[in-house]
């Protein structure tokens, strides 16, 4: 369906209208707020993207919860001064991210070229209460999005209780492999609460992908748990990072078709970061996108929405770009390792401090602070070096050498998303 006809079909959605005007209620008496930014915000908000409806809701964007739902009006009321809602949402000074995600467990069947947390096996990890425990104060602080990420969570047996202890204020992501995901699984992770899913598959061979992955079962993992999920009603994405060489339409394009046929919903790209195991590389100019690799990919995404037999296709190159949202770290988006210490985002290992120590509501602002506002660059690919380096290679960074790089890379101009909204 193209994006008119679901914005047609929204139109006479009567839940729709409903948190349009309850939307429209908490930002009115905003001295900033006029009808006209109400839709310059929504318009930014939709720019490039491809409108997918998913049972009863609307996917505008997968950086925003979707809606209608309650975890959409979580997002709005994220700020400190209710009368200022809009403004304190312009100038990004929220109280709490867009997004956390959560890595509840750094154990893994898979050795992931990329991946971030292959070197914090060792870390003692938190146990099932102080997870749950975490969660209901994640929800207090009105945190619309909670990523479960690994590691592999499918490897935890705790899986459907982490999520049924989660309620409607937030939807949950669960980030896996698909391993493990059999079409019962599926079913369970729906009925525990469950929205949406991104299983990993990074090209439309099956070669590549095991290469990737160190795995020779990955590929086939992949596109059953894509069928199971899609099956059992979940919001299906098929992850997939896509190396420098890979940035061409045609193998693009096989990969959506085989992602849709196997059930996705949307195929999210993400571009190799300067993380993990490739922060041992001297040289990683041959792995890392240039700033044209960016706007082949961007174009390649925009023409694939354009058309109806493949999927909403979304990329970090365009999401976190200076055009749209720019990079979230520690303003729109957060982490935290599978010890409870607490990073701007999943691939900038910098300690903000522990969830056991101190209440995550009090870390994150601390965190915020330091960081300030969106930031037009991506803060992984700015910073990592120098955090490997000053950290002798023993991540994550000491708190107070965190802050310091926090400081000298600080930004002052804002994304356009949020420049727009300002004028
Ligand atoms: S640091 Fe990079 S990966 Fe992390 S939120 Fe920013 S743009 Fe995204």
């Amino acid at each position: 369906m193209n994006n008119l006809k679901i914005l047609l079909k929204m139109a006479t959605d009567k839940k729709v209208l409903k948190s349009l005007l309850e939307t429209y209620h908490l930002l009115k008496d905003d001295p900033n707020f006029t009808l006209i930014k109400y839709m310059k915000m929504m318009q930014g908000i939709l720019k490039g993207e491809k409108l997918v409806a998913h049972e009863d809701v609307y996917i505008l964007s997968t950086f925003f919860p979707p809606f209608p739902t309650e975890a959409f009006i979580q997002n709005i009321i994220a700020v400190d001064a209710p009368i200022e809602i809009f403004t304190k949402q312009i100038y990004a000074k929220r109280t709490a991210p867009i997004s956390m995600y959560l890595c509840v467990t750094n154990k893994c069947p898979n050795n992931c070229v990329y991946c971030s947390a292959a070197q914090r096996q060792s870390e003692q990890e938190l146990t099932t209460e102080e997870w749950i425990k975490l969660l209901e104060d994640l929800q207090n602080m009105h945190i619309p999005i909670i990523g479960l990420t690994g590691g592999e969570p499918m490897i935890r047996e705790d899986i459907y209780e982490l999520l049924k202890a989660i309620d409607d204020r937030s939807v949950v992501i669960l980030f896996t492999s698909g391993f493990n995901l059999t079409y019962e699984r599926a079913q369970m992770l729906k009925s525990s609460g469950l929205f949406g899913i991104g299983i990993s598959l990074d090209s439309h061979d099956k070669t590549i992908h095991n290469r990737n992955r160190n795995d020779d079962r990955a590929f086939d993992y992949a596109l059953d748990a894509l069928k199971n999920a899609s099956k059992a009603g979940i919001y299906t994405m098929a992850q997939t990072v896509i190396l420098k060489d890979q940035v061409d339409e045609e193998s693009l394009f096989k990969l959506f078709r085989l992602a849709y046929k196997n059930g996705a919903h949307e195929v999210k790209i993400l571009e190799p970061i300067l993380s993990g195991n490739l922060l041992a590389e001297e040289d990683a100019s041959k792995i890392l996108y240039s700033t044209d690799d960016r706007k082949k990919l961007i174009a390649i995404q925009h023409k694939a929405n354009k058309r109806n037999d493949m999927p909403k296709i979304t990329s970090f190159a365009y999401t976190e770009s200076e055009a749209k949202f720019g990079c979230g770290a520690g303003n729109q988006h957060s982490y935290i390792s599978a010890s409870g210490e607490l990073y701007p985002c999943d691939f900038v290992p910098m300690r903000f401090g522990n969830v056991k120590d101190r209440p995550i509501s009090e870390l994150w602002l601390e965190m915020n602070q330091n960081i300030g506002i969106p930031k037009t660059k991506c803060f992984a690919q700015e910073v990592n070096r120098k955090v490997f380096i000053a950290s002798d290679g023993i991540l994550p960074l000491a708190k107070s050498d965190s802050v310091e790089i926090c400081m000298k890379h600080r930004s002052e101009r804002f994304p356009k998303y949020y420049r727009d909204l300002q004028k």
